[in-house]
């Protein structure tokens, strides 16, 4: 009889990573985690079919709402992250953008910072703000004063990055956390580039986790996929959510009150947003993801410490102006980094050239082991010019503030040999063309 870890917290993250959420009794006891490749499943007869679309009982019927591979996926991350219930979606942006949804209407109010993944500052920015929702964006992450003045009557959430992308930053998740809760908002924090390894939003007192699991949770570059973690103890009915106070009368005889009381996002991020706007994540990415996370604490040791030798490598190289890794005791968030990341600050840093685009350029052309391209989380190292590509589009200003300068790489280090990575850098770096 195969161990559920799901709700057992005392287990350990490499037991839970390998274990968690998945009984193979209930699955013919296949050992993998089977892919239920089928848009639908048999209703049974009238009163399971009433029962399943009242949500009075918990079970599959229609692929874009629920599959049990996906079902899987969403008990393994909850474990890991600590929180009471996890979505799947199609990518990273189905489900940011359907978190948010969940969380605003017309007339409300977003609190941000500029040091944002490029796609969420246009959904911030460019998106929600033709639907009414105005987002503001804090003068400077640092300092909690800035927050505080953009709290008003309409604000519905504080959106954050655990480890910003791609300024490679680090906010007082803590401070921010205690800020929003003394006024009734919720933490939402993109945890992409930690993962619940390296860091749990939950335990620095975020309130909503998203994900693209695109990168480190899959791990290989092979899929494109989201999901979204809720803690489980937020009060969405503290006056401020009137889309939480209907959606708690109309589902409290068929849910239940104690299942309304911890799930009550993710309950309704499902029925509204995943299920109506359709973004939802196919039972062969789950099994992908699935499969990336049973090594997702091997993985991010290895990346995290290829990380911490590259960046000391870079800091004594002549041809680099800047080295932005919090792991390095000159970064401006080194000691933030002591505070949230013991086992490291992750394997995401960005250099400035001396030689300034042309040689950034030149980089991008000599790298024999260091893959060009847009992607991060990958086994494999990759780099990329920032602002040609993830930032193209953005103003010089907007970039600058994203930490996004012309001379500017951003290199995701992957888990090969540390030796070879550096000694590729090196030649790429030389002078001359
Ligand atoms: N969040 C962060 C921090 C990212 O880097 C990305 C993509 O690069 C996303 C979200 C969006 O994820 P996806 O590409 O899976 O939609």
């Amino acid at each position: 009889m195969a161990y559920q870890a799901f709700s057992d917290q005392t287990l350990g993250f490499a037991t839970k990573q390998l274990h968690a959420g998945y009984d193979p009794a209930e699955h013919n006891r296949s050992k993998a985690v089977p892919i239920y490749q089928t848009a639908v499943f048999e209703l049974g007869d009238y009163d399971r079919c009433v029962r399943l679309f009242s949500y009075e009982e918990e079970g599959h019927s229609y692929v874009r709402f629920s599959n049990p591979t996906n079902d899987v996926l969403e008990k393994r991350l909850a474990s890991l992250e600590g929180g009471a219930a996890a979505v799947t979606f199609a990518s990273g942006m189905a489900a940011i953008s359907s978190a948010i949804l969940n969380l605003v209407r017309k007339g409300d109010e977003i609190i941000t910072v500029h040091t944002l993944y490029g796609g969420s500052t246009t959904l911030f920015n460019g998106i929600l703000k033709d639907y009414g929702v105005t987002t503001r964006f804090v003068e400077d992450e640092n300092d909690i004063e800035s927050y505080r003045q953009l709290i008003c009557d309409r604000t519905r959430l504080i959106y954050i990055e655990s480890l910003g992308n791609p300024g490679i930053n680090i906010i007082d998740m803590r401070a921010v956390a205690d800020l929003a809760h003394a006024y009734g908002i919720p933490l939402v924090v993109d945890n992409t580039f930690c993962t619940p390894y390296l860091l749990r939003p939950f335990d620095w007192g975020a309130d909503i986790v998203c994900y693209s699991a695109t990168k480190y949770l899959s791990g290989h570059g092979t899929v494109i996929a989201g999901m979204v973690v809720e803690k489980g103890n937020f009060n969405w009915r503290n006056g401020r959510f009137p889309q939480f106070e209907d959606f708690y009368r109309d589902h409290l005889t068929s849910i239940g009150k104690k299942t309304l009381d911890e799930q009550m996002f993710s309950k309704r991020l499902r029925m509204r947003y995943l299920t109506d706007l359709g973004g939802h994540m196919p039972p062969q990415t789950a099994f992908y993801v699935l499969q990336g996370m049973e090594t997702l604490s091997l993985r991010m040791e290895r990346h995290t410490c290829n990380a911490q030798k590259i960046a000391e490598f870079l800091e004594d190289h002549p041809a680099v102006r800047e080295v932005n890794y919090p792991g390095l005791v000159g970064n401006r968030y080194h000691a933030l980094a002591l505070k949230y990341f013991p086992k490291g600050p992750g394997a995401m840093m960005s250099i400035r050239l001396a030689g300034g685009f042309k040689a950034a350029m030149r980089v991008l052309k000599r790298v024999r082991i260091w893959d060009y391209m847009v992607n991060v989380g990958d086994a494999k190292s990759l780099i990329v010019h920032s602002a040609s590509s993830t930032h193209f589009g953005h103003s010089k200003e907007e970039n600058a503030k994203a930490g996004v300068f012309d001379d500017t790489l951003r290199l995701s280090v992957g888990i090969e040999d540390a030796k070879d990575l550096i000694a590729d850098l090196d030649q790429a770096l030389a002078e001359g063309s």
